[in-house]
């Protein structure tokens, strides 16, 4: 597992870097818990929000420079990358302001004497996290997990380095005390080892469903708590009352954005008979738009995939569906002519159950459609699948929408829009799209001690 930063639009490597050695680690893991227990756990809470506030502004002071470094390592559009930053920097500012509150102890009322529940930190935790959005999926491990008193160390994804050292550069910066944020480059066997170390309190992954049972396994092993945030295949669910235009401008966001690579895109569209040939021409029309291009330049509406493997395996999963029966009513081939992996906005129709396509996820920008005839069978289609992350449905009755969204297996729903995260708002599946949930009040609570205080 070489750490590499290629550039996605041309294919340059740019840099690489040298994984840790076993002494490197140790030291690491020795900094880390010395920095929890002599220093971190016992900040107040205003002076962890001091750091976290001041990482908040640098990223925000200098957005632009963060925000080509994702797009220089993974390829996101740019006016994407500085959304992520800003993202980034909101997620550090909202524990910073509301970890105390989340974490107040809570009197319980009980038969003489007194009883109360207090939150304490854990320790050290693990992170390993994936690339497709390299600062916002570690703002959304550790900004409540060190504002809980607990340190960090994050494994990243070994396609964006750059990105991972930005941000423990970051939070150096910002006041972090050596070991409260640390960033490691290792190999897989390494993961492996830090996982099984006593240091080590807790494990959070986001990423596929393969490296999560791996990771989960091994923690388990430990008796280590894990979370686990995994792959989506998201319902879009369009009912006949819908506001047509309003599904369609969602849909393309929700199948386009980040080229179509997040956990949380929608990817399923389920679309009732009555709209279902409107929704489609619309649909296709709107594909048809997206222009590729360099993802620096702010004009370019499409930007590569994120590696020549990544497109290699989605056009793979799009042959596959095809075998199978199903249809490319649009797109369906790379796009040639582009030095980057650039993959054309894809619609496939006519998936039957028998296809893998029915049940996989497709990390990219290819849709898969289907027609049903009522809202009960949409509901059917929607919660067939293996995983339970997110998903959205479009009805101009609102509690209708609402009795729709509480029938289907996910950990959210969205009503009249795609998936968006924002910092208060909790984020996490069900089924084999994971457990636990990482932001709002729900995420600063699942690597704490909730431990009892009795008095009698
Ligand atoms: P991935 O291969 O699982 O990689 C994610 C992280 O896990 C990387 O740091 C990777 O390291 C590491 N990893 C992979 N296999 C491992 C193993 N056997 N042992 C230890 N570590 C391992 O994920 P991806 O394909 O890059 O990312 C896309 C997937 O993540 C999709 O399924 C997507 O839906 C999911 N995702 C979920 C969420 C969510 O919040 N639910 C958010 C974003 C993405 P290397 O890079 O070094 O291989």
């Amino acid at each position: 597992m070489a750490y590499q930063s290629t550039n996605p639009y041309d294919g340059q490597v740019l840099q690489t870097f040298a994984q840790i050695d076993a002494a490197q680690l140790e030291a690491k893991l020795q900094q880390a818990s010395r920095c929890f227990e002599n220093d971190w756990r016992l900040k107040s809470y205003a002076e962890r929000a001091t750091v976290l506030a001041r990482a908040a502004a640098i990223l925000r002071e200098r957005s632009q420079e963060f925000a080509q470094l994702i797009t220089l390592e993974m390829g996101k559009l740019i006016r994407q990358s500085l959304g992520e930053v800003a993202l980034s920097a909101a997620i550090l500012d909202y524990y910073a302001d509301n970890a105390e509150r989340f974490l107040a102890p809570e009197k319980l009322s009980t038969r003489g004497g007194e009883a109360m529940v207090e939150s304490s930190p854990i320790g050290v935790l693990f992170g390993v996290e994936p690339w497709n959005y390299p600062y916002y999926q570690i703002a959304r491990f550790a900004a409540p997990n060190l504002m809980a008193g607990n340190v960090v160390m994050v494994k990243h994804a070994s396609s964006v380095p750059q990105c991972a050292l930005a941000f423990e550069r970051l939070m150096q910066e910002a006041g972090a005390p050596a070991g409260a944020y640390t960033n490691l480059f290792l190999s897989k066997d390494q993961v492996a080892q830090v996982i099984d170390d006593a240091r080590i309190r807790a494990v959070a992954l986001t990423g596929s469903e393969a490296a999560g049972a791996v990771v989960a396994a091994r923690a388990g092993q430990n008796l280590k708590k894990t979370t686990m945030e995994l792959g989506g295949s998201d319902a879009f669910i369009v009912l006949e009352d819908a506001d047509l235009d309003k599904a369609v401008k969602h849909a393309v966001s929700g199948r386009m954005d980040n080229s179509g690579q997040a956990c949380t895109a929608s990817k399923r569209f389920i679309v009732v008979d009555a709209l279902a040939d409107r929704f489609l021409e619309k649909f296709q029309a709107a594909l048809e738009t997206f222009k590729p291009g360099d993802p620096m330049d702010k004009q370019t509406t499409l930007a590569p995939l994120s590696s020549a493997e990544a497109l290699k395996n989605l056009l793979g999963q799009v042959e596959g569906a095809v075998a199978q029966g199903a249809r490319v009513l649009v797109g369906g081939k790379r796009i040639d002519g582009q030095p980057g992996a650039f993959m054309q906005p894809t619609i496939l129709t006519d998936i039957s159950k028998s296809n893998p396509a029915y049940k996989e996820e497709f990390f990219g920008p290819v849709a898969l459609f289907f027609r049903v005839a009522d809202e009960d069978a949409a509901v059917a289609l929607a919660n067939d699948s293996p995983f339970g992350l997110g998903g959205s449905v479009f009805t101009q009755d609102i509690e209708r929408g609402k009795r729709l969204a509480r029938r289907i297996d996910t950990g959210m729903m969205f009503i009249n829009s795609g998936a968006a995260s924002s910092p208060e708002l909790p984020f996490g599946g069900v089924k084999n799209s994971g457990y636990g949930r990482e932001l709002s009040g729900a995420g600063i609570q699942e690597f704490v001690n909730k431990k009892l205080i009795r008095v009698s």
